[in-house]
C-alpha cells in the first residue's frame, strides 16, 4: 500500500486535484485552439479516452476568442472536461482583453519563466494571478526547465561560484526550479490567491532531474504536484522515459495529477498519451480504468501468431466495450482476462485472473481450458475458440458485476 504525500485539495471544476482524491489523468491538445472544430474534436477524443482535465494553448488572441465557444460547444456534446489554459508571455493581455476565455477556462497555468522580462516579468505574473482570484481561477504555477527564469539562475550560478565549495551547476540548476515554483507560489498567495487554489509542477526532460525536484517540492510544499517529464520523447522511448520518473514518484507517495507528454508520430493518435498514463497509474495498483489483460510474451512454444492475435482481440474487444461497460456494470474496470500461449504457464496464470484462457502451444494437444474465478469451467476447441472466449467474458461481466445503482433501467 502506498502512503501518499499529504496535499492541499484543489477544485478544478468537479474534478478534484490533491488531497484525498485519486491521481487525476490530464493531456494537451496539439491542435490550433483558434481552429474551433479541430479543438473540440481534440478535446472529445482525449476527454472520451478518459483524461479527466484537457489543457488548450492560449497563445493569440485567435486561440483566447475561440476559448468561450470550445467550451460552449463541449457542453453542448455533454462533455464537461474542464479547459485549463496554457499562458505564456501575453497572458496578461489575453485574459484582459477576453474575459469569456477567463470565465471558461477552469483553471489558468502560468509559467514564471515566461510571463515577462525584467520590469515587466512582475506586475505582469501579478496581472494574471489577479485575473484567477476575480475569476476564482485556481492556476498551476507550471515551472519548464527549458524556459527558466534566467536572473534568478544566473543570480543563484554566482552566489554558488563564491561558495567556498560550490556545488555542481547540475544541483543548482535543480534548485533554482524549485525555488522558482515555490517564489511564485508565494507570491501568488501575497496577491490574494488561496492556497487551496494552486497547483505546481516542474517539468524537466531527465528522470533523474525529475525525481531530484520533485522530492524538493514535496518536502517543501503542501500543493498538489503535477507530474510529468517534458519532452518525454517518441514511441517507446518517451513511454519508458515517463513511466520510469513518474513511478518512482508515485511510489514515494508523489504526485497528484499525471500528464505523460509524448510526441506523436505524425498523424498518430493524441490519445496514447492518456491510456498510458492510466496504465501507469492501474499497473502500479493506484487506481482502475479499464480490465487488464495478461498476456505471455510468447516464445518458441507458440509457433503460430494464433496466440498473439487472441490477447489483441480480447483488448480491442475490452476497449470498445468499455464505455458501455462503464456506465452499466460496477466495479468492471477491476476484472483481469488471461491470454496465455502454452500449459507451461498458462493454467496457473488463468487461475489468478477473473477469467483466463491457456491457448494451445506447439505440439500440445489443440484445446483451450478456461478458467473463471479460478475454476476450469470449459474446454474451447476448433476455428472459433477466439469468438467463444469473447462470448464468455461477456457473459461473466453480466453475471459478476452488478448494474450501475444510479444507471440501473
Ligand atoms: S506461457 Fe508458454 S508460450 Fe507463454 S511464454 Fe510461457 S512457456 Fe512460452
Amino acid at each position: 500500500m502506498i502512503s501518499r504525500r499529504q496535499s492541499i485539495a484543489v477544485k478544478i471544476g468537479p474534478v478534484t486535484v490533491g488531497g484525498a482524491a485519486p491521481i487525476v489523468v490530464q493531456s494537451m491538445t496539439n491542435t490550433d485552439t483558434a481552429d474551433i472544430d479541430a479543438t473540440v474534436a481534440q478535446v472529445a477524443s482525449l476527454a472520451r479516452a478518459g483524461s479527466e482535465l484537457v489543457r488548450i494553448t492560449v497563445n493569440d488572441e485567435g486561440a483566447a476568442a475561440a476559448v468561450p465557444h470550445i467550451r460552449e460547444r463541449l457542453d453542448r456534446q455533454s462533455i464537461f472536461v474542464p479547459l485549463i489554459g496554457d499562458f505564456h508571455f501575453n497572458g496578461h493581455r489575453l485574459l484582459q482583453a477576453h474575459p469569456d476565455c477567463a470565465a471558461a477556462l477552469s483553471k489558468l497555468r502560468i509559467n514564471p519563466g515566461n510571463v515577462g522580462r525584467g520590469s515587466k516579468r512582475d506586475p505582469q505574473f501579478a496581472q494574471m494571478i489577479e485575473t484567477a482570484c476575480r475569476y476564482h481561477k485556481p492556476v498551476r504555477i507550471g515551472v519548464n526547465w527549458g524556459s527558466l527564469d534566467q536572473d534568478l539562475l544566473t543570480r543563484m550560478m554566482d552566489e554558488n561560484s563564491r561558495e567556498a565549495s560550490p556545488k555542481p551547476a547540475i544541483e543548482v540548476m535543480r534548485e533554482a526550479i524549485v525555488v522558482s515554483a515555490l517564489d511564485s507560489a508565494r507570491r501568488a498567495e501575497e496577491l490574494g490567491l488561496g492556497p487551496d487554489m494552486i497547483v505546481i509542477s516542474a517539468k524537466v526532460s531527465g528522470v533523474q532531474d525529475l525525481i531530484a525536484v520533485y522530492r524538493r517540492l514535496a518536502a517543501r510544499c503542501s500543493y498538489p504536484l503535477h507530474l510529468g517529464l517534458t519532452e518525454a520523447g517518441m514511441g517507446s522511448k518517451g513511454i519508458v522515459a515517463s513511466t520510469a520518473g513518474i513511478g518512482v514518484l508515485l511510489q514515494e507517495g508523489i504526485g497528484d495529477t499525471i500528464r505523460v507528454s509524448l510526441t506523436p508520430e505524425p498523424g498518430g493518435d493524441r490519445t496514447q498519451e492518456v491510456i498510458v498514463a492510466q496504465e501507469i497509474l492501474q499497473t502500479m495498483g493506484l487506481r482502475s480504468f479499464t480490465p487488464m489483460v495478461i498476456a505471455c510474451p510468447g516464445c518458441g512454444r507458440t509457433t503460430s501468431t494464433y496466440f498473439q492475435e487472441l490477447a489483441q482481440k480480447i483488448q480491442g474487444h475490452i476497449r470498445h466495450r468499455m464505455p458501455e461497460w462503464r456506465k452499466q456494470r460496477s466495479g468492471v474496470e477491476t476484472m483481469t482476462v488471461a491470454v496465455m500461449g502454452c500449459v507451461v504457464n498458462g493454467p496457473g496464470e488463468s487461475k489468478h485472473a477473473n477469467v483466463g484462457i491457456s491457448l494451445p502451444g506447439t505440439g500440445e494437444v489443440p484445446v483451450a481450458p478456461v478458467y473463471e474465478d479460478g475454476k476450469k469451467t470449459v474446454t474451447l476447441k476448433g476455428d472459433r475458440i477466439a469468438e467463444e472466449f469473447q462470448e464468455l467474458v461477456e457473459r461473466y461481466v453480466e453475471r459478476s458485476y452488478r448494474p450501475h445503482p444510479e444507471k440501473a433501467v
